[in-house]
């Protein structure tokens, strides 16, 4: 345990780990580990998706919805039964978009600023702020800075935001929203527990107050140990609140990010408002992307046996990181982490006050990590410790080397740090 070290062993240590780094940065590596990309492999599983559809096929829907021309704004039947199937909701509640979840959300989030969510406008009632459940997903946090929505940030447990916090901010009218990713969350892979999305769906809040259930992980199990949520949108109608969910998922990591299908699920209420914008909006969403998807989908179960091969390739990523984490760093105490059964990150935490000093370290070695303090809403790592690895992108071979790199970084930092508390 590096904190039961003297100043002279300290030291010793200090000058064996430079050592180590001076020999990684002689090699001039060049390793990104900063942003949740699949690999090239993974976007292989998809490329037939790419000839299913092709001047010969038939481009009309299964209810005779021309797919080369406009219309069709709320999806095709078979997509929307797709996606009623991966969200667990009536057909009649799913709107089916574009290519990009996010741009849903922030066009639901925008709407709502701007004409209100059942009630007044949100820009017309004052200060407007949302709960930020943190370590979080930083393009949420960037909506919001965005709109100039207050963010507020709920520290994440084990089994979600502290709902003790969450449920005590939320009794203030002021408070609109609140950004979750329940499953697999981004970034510490943890799953909301039962509890945690019962309370979710219960607490007082304001009557146009909105979770936005961002389940991009849903289907993205790494091993068969595979976590479990419970429905919001069951809860929500149960509590008496069903207006207060609006789910959002994609194909982004399924198939292609950037070339998939993203698609939403809510009440009749929010779906009424949200198809009313819409046609203002567009006259209509790209069908012949959902045609090439339901050509390779028809159900959920072809998702889940795709998504098979998909944790097949990336799950001895995720082990290579873990391994390396467990190995070099677990005995000297200065680090925890979390095992994730899913989604596209690991979540470190170091010593206090050392995160920055590791993504310095790292970076000046060819090591690009994501920003610190990124996982934070303003960007704003309270005490300077959480580091997001994103293992999916880079191969098994570069991933050894980066963690072998991260290892020695963290190292390096706690040393630094306790051989100050001797000055
Ligand atoms: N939500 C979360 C939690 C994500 O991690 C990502 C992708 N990194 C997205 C949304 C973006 O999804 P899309 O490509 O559908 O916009």
């Amino acid at each position: 345990m590096y904190k039961d070290l003297s100043f002279d062993e300290l030291s010793q240590l200090e000058i064996e780990l430079r050592k180590q780094y001076d020999n990684f940065k002689s090699q001039n590596l060049k390793l990104d580990m900063s942003r949740g990309k699949p690999c090239s492999e993974q976007l292989e599983l998809s490329t037939d998706m790419l000839d299913k559809i092709n001047s010969k096929s038939t481009l009309v829907s299964r209810d005779g919805v021309d797919c080369l021309n406009y219309g069709g704004i709320d999806g095709l039947a078979e997509c929307k039964e797709l996606f009623a199937q991966l969200f667990d909701v009536p057909v009649a509640n799913v709107v089916v978009g574009g290519n990009s979840s996010l741009t849903m959300m922030f066009d639901y989030i925008s709407q709502c600023y701007i004409k209100g969510a059942g009630a007044e406008p949100w820009f017309k009632q004052g200060d407007v702020k949302f709960l930020c459940p943190a370590p979080g997903y930083d393009r949420h946090f960037a909506i919001c800075e965005y709109f100039g929505i207050e963010m507020i940030s709920v520290p994440m447990l084990s089994t979600g935001p502290d709902m003790d916090v969450a449920e005590e901010l939320a009794k203030d009218s002021s408070v609109k929203g609140m950004l979750c990713v329940p499953k697999y969350s981004n970034p510490t892979g943890i799953t909301y527990s039962d509890e945690t999305v019962k309370r979710l769906a219960s607490m007082d809040t304001a009557s146009d107050f909105r979770i936005i259930w961002d389940n991009a992980y849903c289907v993205h199990h790494l091993n068969s140990q595979q976590d479990v949520l419970l429905n919001l949108f069951d809860e929500c109608k149960k509590a008496g609140n069903p207006d207060r969910v609006v789910m959002f998922a994609s194909t982004s990591k399924v198939t292609f990010p950037g070339a998939g299908i993203a698609a939403l699920a809510t009440s009749e209420n929010n779906i009424k408002m949200i198809k009313e914008r819409l046609t203002v909006q567009t006259i209509g969403p790209d069908k012949i992307n959902q045609l090439r998807h339901t050509a390779c989908f028809s159900n959920i179960d072809n998702i889940n046996e795709h998504m098979k091969k998909h944790a097949e390739i990336i799950y001895p990523r995720f082990d290579v990181v873990l391994n390396g984490l467990n190995t070099e760093l677990a005995p000297h105490g200065i680090a925890s982490w979390g095992k994730p059964n899913g989604g596209y990150f690991i979540s470190l935490d170091v010593l206090d006050g050392c995160a920055n000093r590791v993504y310095e370290l790292c970076k000046n070695a060819g090591v690009t990590l994501t920003n610190c303090g990124a996982t934070y809403p303003y960007g704003k790592d309270p005490f300077d410790t959480n580091i997001r690895i994103a293992p999916t992108f880079p191969s098994v071979d570069e991933l050894e080397k980066a963690v072998e790199l991260l290892c020695i970084c963290v190292k390096l930092a706690s040393v630094e740090k306790y051989m100050k508390t001797f000055k």
